[in-house]
């Protein structure tokens, strides 16, 4: 039969159980005719060889719906997400998670858009979703870091396998190893120039571990939030003492490692189901259904550090060098040391501003000179 219209016999085949997807609508009537629908249009009583004709007019329509049907995975996490990559209208989404992204197109403007790519960001992702030239509907898709994005492509370096990205992902820019997959140190200069979908899925999965299969439940609202408590108390072993954190603790604990400066996924988690969290949970397009090992490996620090009993100190410091200690410690909270130039000694975190204010002010143990102060 036809093949001008590439798969025409499949689509027969489809017109029998009648094709309704992304706007395009066909079915076969109990006459053997075709009825043909678009947003655009309504055609009935086609004969085969007149709804050929109509189907080479809208091939955008015909070859969307081969791809789509080629992905197959209805109702899964894989195929949802390839089509948010193309601004796709998703099914299954709940009107409360509708805003995520759903920036949708429909399949003529979305053709257009792909010719020149549809481009998402995913953390610190940046995805382009295209048409393959002279490939009837099929997509290819590119991967590479937000910093990178008006970079060529020949200046960046290749990979072809989805499995790169766990070594790709493992360090951060300065060698340094990164304990958290999604903390914002992913290290740019590469690019996975020509992904299937299923391996972009794959790469993004190595990247961000499990953040297109929690994106997904929470779009269909069946994400499964553990809060603190919960988490906390069926610790066991060296973590049995996290669920015995001060309750506010836990707030500083959220601010310390879950506000987006420090994590891309958005925190859904709170301390408990009726008790929310003081900090914001963050704007990422993922979410975090559970504090992570390393929130609890951290808690558990935490948790001996505040079973101290608090003391007073009195010492000694100038008002600058008061200033000067808040100004080391935010330096060093907000990653910032490596920045500070050694010629910058207005900078309170500058290294020779540190070590000055160590000779002045601690012994030789290393310790602040301070003392000790009965507390009434
Ligand atoms: S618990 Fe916090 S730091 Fe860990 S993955 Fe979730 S949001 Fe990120």
């Amino acid at each position: 039969m036809a093949d001008s219209v590439p798969d025409f016999d499949a689509l027969l085949v489809a017109a029998g159980e009648g094709v309704d997807f992304d706007g395009f609508v066909l079915e076969r009537t109990d006459g053997g005719t075709y009825a043909l629908e678009t947003p655009e249009a309504r055609e009935t009583g086609l004969e085969e060889g007149e709804l050929e004709r109509a189907l080479e007019s809208i091939p955008a329509f015909v070859s969307n719906w081969r791809y789509w049907d080629a992905i197959g995975g209805e109702g899964t996490a894989r195929r949802a997400f390839l089509r948010w990559c193309e601004r796709a209208p998703l099914a299954g989404a709940t009107a409360e998670h509708r805003t995520l992204g759903d920036d949708t197109l429909e399949v003529p403007e979305r053709y257009d858009a792909l010719e020149d790519g549809v481009v998402r960001e995913w953390g610190q992702l940046r995805v382009t979703a295209e048409l393959v030239k002279g490939g009837e509907g099929e997509r290819r898709y590119e991967l590479r870091h937000l910093d990178d994005a008006d970079r060529a492509r020949e200046e960046l370096e290749h990979h072809e396998d989805p499995r790169d990205a766990r070594e790709l992902s493992t360090y951060d820019g300065k060698g340094r190893y990164r304990p958290l997959k999604t903390a914002p140190t992913l290290r740019s200069g590469w690019v996975f120039p020509e992904l299937t979908g299923r391996e972009l899925v794959d790469a993004v999965d190595f990247f961000y571990p499990a953040t297109v299969a929690n994106w997904h439940c929470e779009r269909r609202g069946e994400l499964d939030v553990d809060h603190w408590l919960e988490t906390a108390e069926r610790q066991t072993g060296i973590y049995d003492v996290i669920d015995e954190l001060p309750r506010e603790a836990v707030d500083w604990m959220a601010e310390a490692c879950c506000v987006d400066s420090q994590c891309l996924r958005r925190r859904e988690w709170e301390y408990d189901e009726d008790d929310e969290l003081e900090p914001e949970g963050g704007d990422g397009p993922f979410p975090c259904r559970e504090p992570c090992s390393l929130v609890v490996a951290a808690a558990r620090k935490w948790a001996i550090l505040e079973s101290e009993d608090e003391r007073t100190y009195e010492l000694e410091l100038t008002p600058s060098e008061r200033n000067q200690l808040a100004e080391l410690i935010d330096a060093v909270a907000d990653g910032r040391t490596d920045e500070i130039r050694e010629a910058d000694v207005n900078d309170g975190a500058n290294r020779y501003r540190a070590r000055y204010l160590r000779a002045k002010r601690f012994d030789e143990d290393g310790g602040l000179k301070a003392t000790e102060r009965e507390r009434n």
